[in-house]
């Protein structure tokens, strides 16, 4: 028998694929590995069921994003958590993230933790609000103590796939942790799914209110092989930018030091925020001093 599902968690070449309500250990038919085609958590896959519990994988649908490290397919929204205090997470790394990703084709959502500190910088919570609510990202602040904003947070896993990603310290597996709690049933069945996810470094999709949620333990905002992207690319795909494609003076225009840029007039017309440019340039810049690894 034949079924599509998509893949939860791997397990030493085994991949667990979920299809409406039961899950199939799963191994790669033998050509994959040849094709060098890899099944990542998160992909969509066809496999052929050999028994209630286990199945092969025969074909694995196109990819919409993913990830390099943490290794993980279709991501449908990346929340990323960061702390304006203790750790204090600079602007500038965030902003740079929330760019990498959504370059990946990846819709980021920004939750800003510990929002109850009595040292909590909420001028600077504003000022980062303003520039990703002006193109079009949500943001939001929260408290793991006092539940601040706890609903909304609800509100927006509901239904969703959703991957979490956070420094260290910041509060990720607290809000996580809280959020499976707060559904017994749901933290019983990821129990009796999970083969101790504490100890894995590996992504894992958890049920979650009619939808899924994943950690992604062991990363970092200063991570930059989180994508593979080229320098075009990059021109292309920035936020903001894709409007300005090809009206530049010089084909394959960077944006960078080439005369007659319509990116750079936009930036002077404040149609494009200085901050988001200036996260570009960064970005660009590690791209064109990086060694080709690909
Ligand atoms: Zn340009």
């Amino acid at each position: 028998m034949i079924k599509e599902g998509f893949i939860i968690r791997s397990n030493a070449g085994l991949y667990d694929v979920y299809v409406d309500g039961d899950i199939y250990a799963s191994k790669p038919r033998g050509k994959f590995r040849k094709e060098l085609k890899h099944p990542l958590v998160g992909d969509n896959v066809v496999i052929e069921v050999l028994n209630e519990k286990e199945g092969f994988i025969i074909d694995i649908k196109d990819r919409i994003n993913y990830l390099i490290r943490p290794k993980v397919a279709n991501i449908e929204q990346l929340v990323i958590i960061a702390s304006l205090v203790d750790p204090v997470c600079e602007t500038s790394l965030i902003n740079r993230f929330m760019m990498l990703v959504s370059t990946a084709n990846i819709k980021p959502i920004l939750f800003i933790s510990k929002c109850d500190r009595e040292d909590f910088p909420n001028d600077k919570y504003l000022e980062i609000e303003r520039v990703f609510k002006n193109i079009g990202y949500t943001v939001l602040k929260y408290s793991s103590k006092t539940n601040e904003n706890i609903d909304q947070i609800k509100m927006l896993l509901k239904g969703h796939k959703t991957v979490f990603t956070g420094q260290t310290g910041v509060g990720k597996s607290k809000l996580i942790n809280s959020l499976l709690g707060i559904n017994q049933k749901v933290g019983e069945t990821s129990k009796a799914l999970g083969r101790g996810r504490h100890t894995t470094r590996l992504v894992e999709y958890i049920p979650y209110d009619e939808g899924w949620i994943a950690d992604t333990p062991g990363f970092s905002l200063i991570d930059f092989d989180i994508i593979r992207i080229s320098k075009e690319e990059l021109s292309y795909e920035f936020p903001g930018f894709k409007k300005y494609f090809g009206k530049c003076k010089f084909r394959g225009c960077l944006h960078d030091s080439e005369p007659n840029c319509k990116v750079k007039e936009a930036v002077e017309n404040n149609e494009i925020e200085k901050v988001q440019y200036e996260t570009y340039l960064g970005i660009l810049n590690e791209l064109k001093n990086r060694k080709e690894r690909y």
